[in-house]
């Protein structure tokens, strides 16, 4: 079978796995997940083509960064093979984007990861700061981070959409490389596509996470602290079931559907076992080959409609 598809990450002339591997999980975000599972799920990841590893300090309070650290360290490959992002500002303690903080976080993530450089720093979370800030004082302290080789590229992540338009409006161009979109490109929410046009004009990479958004669009339904209302969870949990009975699961179906649009670089998904690893490489081979199942999509988006885009709250500031 043919090898995961790479896709060219803006003007970075990075090439990032169609599927990246979202690392939250591995702070246990979703549930306990052991060192041995995460290790192996990592390890499955690179060999089946997955090159494109995403983490933060906030995942588990520092336990992800760590945890993907030694599982990468562990693997013994050359560090030009892949390729790893993480985030800076947001901490189990709160969000603090000041130059001195995100300049200081740096070397922190950098000795738990046992790297010499991320490929990707984020801004994490910036509708929960002050987006000024963010563009005169946190993304050039970044810029710092670049000169000094800590950090090869610059990006921004939030759920508002609008924050992006906001910080992109303000800063040189090419000072932000990369957004970090999450729950916006998924089957019952697919609000970023409006984005992708002004965000190519830009030259900015765009990674999407969430395909599952969140594990609502699983069989297993999403963790406790999901914020979506209990009608959209409701929803796709009637969506999922309406699946199984017809002998589709909904998890694969919202894989593709994410992975079809090629102007997204890396479809993120988190991930925590060999299973969910072979189950999520799977579904973008078959993609590759056979193209969605649209009649599915169809079904599923017709028992979504009454709740199709709905998002939540996020942040100190509604853009
Ligand atoms: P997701 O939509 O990828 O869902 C993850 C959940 O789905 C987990 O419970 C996982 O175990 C489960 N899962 C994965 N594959 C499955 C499969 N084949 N079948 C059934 N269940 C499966 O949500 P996510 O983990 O929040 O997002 C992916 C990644 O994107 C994160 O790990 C993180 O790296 C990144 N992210 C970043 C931000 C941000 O920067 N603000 C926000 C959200 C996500």
């Amino acid at each position: 079978m043919a090898n995961l598809e790479l896709r060219s990450l803006g003007n970075t002339g990075l090439k990032l796995s169609s599927v990246g591997f979202g690392a939250s999980p591995l702070g246990n975000v979703f549930g306990p997940v052991s060192e041995d599972d995460s290790f192996a799920s990592v390890r499955d990841a690179f060999r089946l083509g997955i090159n494109f590893f995403d983490t933060s300090p906030y995942y588990g309070g520092t336990v992800s960064e760590k945890v993907l650290g030694k599982a990468l360290k562990a693997m013994g490959v050359p560090r030009n093979e892949y390729i790893v992002s993480s985030k800076c500002g947001r901490y189990v303690d709160g969000f603090d984007f000041s130059a001195d903080r995100v300049t200081r976080s740096i070397d922190e993530s950098l000795d738990r990861l046992q790297l010499d450089f991320v490929d990707i720093l984020q801004c994490h979370d910036i509708e929960f700061g002050s987006l000024d800030q963010i563009v005169n004082e946190t993304i050039p302290a970044l810029q710092k981070l670049k000169e000094a080789g800590k950090i090869r590229f610059i990006g921004i992540t939030g759920l508002p959409l609008g924050v992006f338009t906001y910080v992109l409006d303000r800063v040189p161009p090419g000072t932000v490389d990369v957004i970090l979109s999450y729950c916006h490109y998924s089957i019952n929410d697919s609000t970023l596509e409006d984005l992708l046009p002004y965000l190519k004009s830009k030259g900015v990479g765009v990674i999407s996470a969430s395909p599952l958004s969140m594990g609502l669009l699983t069989e297993r339904g999403p963790p406790e602290w999901h914020p979506a209302s209990p009608e959209l969870k409701a929803a796709c949990q009637a969506a999922a079931a309406y699946c199984k009975e017809n002998g589709k699961n909904i998890s694969k179906l919202a894989m593709q559907y994410s992975l079809s649009n090629k102007d997204i670089s890396s479809v993120l998904v988190g991930m925590n076992s060999v299973k969910q690893v072979e189950e999520n490489v799977a579904a973008a081979k078959e993609l590759a080959m056979f193209g969605k199942d649209e009649k599915a999509v169809s079904e599923i988006e017709e028992i979504l409609k009454p709740v199709m885009n709905q998002t939540w709250p996020s942040g100190i500031q509604q853009s």
